[in-house]
């Protein structure tokens, strides 16, 4: 088999027992790999309805196919598990180098099965695992624990994910973060981690990813980086300014959400924007492994030194959606998410709860303790108060932990939680992009934008630009398309960025000169098309209701955009879901249909 080894590691922690299980080419061209063959794995072996913080949940940490190769972009893996934010299903993906040192290592994927006694980490050098005591890393933040682990096992080659504070206290936003500030952010994957006791995994590998045509391969690779290369975003703004050249773009076309999507217009966008922070803070671009874009940033400022980040949706999430224009404290505010293993977007959604029940009069002084800041937009103090609290679960924080949706709810404002499936929403108001707003619905991992990124077509043009008030079939069959070709590239082990600049066939030129195969760019759409169908089955298993959780905030649907150049739109839900369910395939009512099931190949799944 070439791109995949057809191995994977399955560590019990309950029994200390590490096994190698192999499987063959044929579940390859089924799945692909990475978050295909998690989803596999799963339906195979769990029960959806497991309590996600048990024992029985997996946690399933694989990089894909093209990880380790010289594909642009081929670092990234998947961490697969079922999410304590949302009890669906949720597939967390980084960059870095760990995904691709995992694959150095020999390994497709490590299914993490039970809960240790006691904290551990597990330790891989190629064929050599060990499951080993990190009692003396319990406690310690993302930096520490990665300097402690190179100290002890002093190899230059090793690349290391863990989790901070937030995941071991069982945050149900926790991230899972490798390589200083690369995050499996969204969902509580570093929760899921907490749960078994497992603080970190740390890898070294000396092998090199199988290629069926080694010659063939390295031409549609040179021709890819180029296409890249000669791109205006992949090749231009993102080196250039990071993902948060999008600030103005979005900002400008009204759909930047600011407090708590009240509005889609910020006022102080341009001083938090890529550009702004590339003349004030910038002092180099971080790629991942095999990037030709390099749209990572290297900051320093006075009070945390040189720090990665913060991405576009960061930026976002702790500044406009809070109210807030202190770039430095947004940095700052990243930085500590990054070392106490939050994720970033959850943390501003939860805070912009917090701030938008506080105006309403639903969350008063008394519930949050006397020393606390005010919960009012724009203060920083927030910021620097309750990031800490929350990772430790201390005070009010304690409550914060729990994510918006329970916050909004314990105080009586469900309808002040912008999220979907409980998950906190990212930087796009979709009453600007009402396809977009479709993708939130139906995202199999709830409210998430980079599964189904919508704001391609309808406000960057890509591939083509799309009218982002058009909500004809045209639109409901691009979402569908943009979800299962995310589908396939998370599966490949690829940056979704690489949509800037490559479209659909040139992913699959890429896999076939890699793995010898020699599919058709429909037949890799399928396999993308079997994965969201899959993850469909596993959240309808978990106890998906599709009237109650393929929705939006009751804000998008009823409460018209107040300004700017989407002023009086809201989202037309109602009107495109069932096109989407017909055009899916799907059952009226959202299912996945025996035929529907018996087409894809997973029948034995419903
Ligand atoms: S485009 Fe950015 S996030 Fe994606 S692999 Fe490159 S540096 Fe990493």
């Amino acid at each position: 088999m070439y791109g995949n080894w057809g191995k994977f590691l399955r560590v019990n922690l309950s029994t200390g027992e590490v096994k190698v299980e192999e499987y063959d080419e044929e579940l390859a061209k089924k799945w692909l790999g990475s978050r295909g063959l998690a989803i596999y794995l799963l339906l195979k072996e769990m029960d959806p309805k497991v309590d996600p913080l048990s024992p029985e949940n997996k946690l399933i940490i694989t990089p894909g196919p093209l990880s380790g190769t010289s594909a642009p972009t081929g670092g990234r893996y998947n961490v697969v598990t079922k999410s304590p934010q949302t009890g669906f299903i949720t597939m967390s993906n980084s960059g870095g180098y760990f995904g691709a040192e995992l694959k150095f290592a020999g390994w497709d994927a490590i299914v993490i099965e039970g809960k240790a006694e006691k904290p551990v980490y597990i330790y891989i050098k190629d064929e050599n695992v060990e499951i080993r005591d990190a009692s003396h890393l319990w406690g310690k933040i993302v930096s520490e624990t990665e300097e402690a682990l190179r100290k002890e096992i002093g190899s230059k080659r090793l690349r290391i994910t863990s989790i901070g504070p937030a995941g071991e206290n069982l945050v149900k936003f926790a991230a899972i973060v490798n390589d200083g500030h690369r995050a499996a952010g969204r969902a509580g994957v570093g929760a899921v981690m907490g749960s078994k006791n497992l603080k970190a995994i740390a890898v070294e590998g000396s092998k090199r990813v199988p290629i069926a045509d080694k010659q063939k391969f390295m031409l549609v690779v040179k021709e890819k980086v180029n296409k890249l290369r000669n791109d205006p975003v992949a090749g231009g703004g993102l080196p250039k300014y990071g993902t948060a050249v999008l600030v103005n773009i979005i900002n400008s076309n009204g759909l930047y959400p600011v407090r708590n999507f009240q509005t889609g217009i910020f006022e102080y966008a341009e001083e938090q924007s890529g550009e702004g922070m590339t003349a004030k803070y910038l002092i180099r671009n971080q790629p991942c492994y095999a990037c030709p874009i390099g749209c990572g940033r290297v900051n320093k400022l006075p009070s945390v030194g040189v720090t990665e980040g913060p991405e576009y949706e960061s930026i976002w999430a702790l500044g406009a959606n809070l109210g807030i224009n202190d770039l430095a404290s947004i940095i700052e505010a990243n930085h500590f998410c990054d070392e106490y293993g939050l994720d970033t977007i959850s943390t501003g959604g939860t805070l912009a709860t917090a701030m938008e029940l506080w105006e309403k009069g639903l969350l008063k002084p008394e519930d949050v303790g006397e020393d606390a800041p005010p919960f009012r937009w724009g203060n920083t103090e927030v910021l620097h108060y309750y990031i800490e609290k929350i990772a430790y679960r201390k005070g009010f924080g304690d409550t914060l932990a729990e994510g918006g949706y329970r916050l909004a709810e314990r105080f009586g404002g469900v309808d002040y939680f912008m999220g979907v499936k409980k998950l906190e929403l990212p930087a796009y108001d979709p009453r600007g992009a009402e396809g977009h707003g479709l993708g939130y619905a139906t995202n199999n991992r709830g409210g998430c934008h980079i599964k189904n990124y919508m704001i391609s077509p309808e406000i960057l043009g890509y591939p083509y630009k799309m009218d982002p008030h058009d909500i004809g079939d045209d639109k409901v069959n691009m979402l569908i398309v943009f979800q299962n070709l995310s589908a396939v590239i998370d599966a490949a082990g690829l940056c979704l960025f690489t949509t800037f600049g490559l479209g659909a066939d040139d992913f699959r030129d890429l896999l076939n000169a890699a793995l010898g195969w020699d599919f058709s760019t429909e037949e890799y759409l399928k396999i993308g098309e079997r994965i969201w169908n899959a993850e469909r089955i596993f959240n309808l298993k978990a106890g998906l209701d599709p009237e109650r959780d393929d929705s939006l905030p009751k804000r998008f649907l009823e409460e018209p955009m107040p300004e700017g150049p989407n002023k009086g739109h809201v989202v037309r839900l109602k009107e495109m879901l069932p096109r989407y369910y017909a055009l899916r395939g799907w059952t009226p009512d959202g299912k996945v249909p025996p035929e529907k099931a018996k087409e894809l190949g997973i029948e034995e799944f419903l």
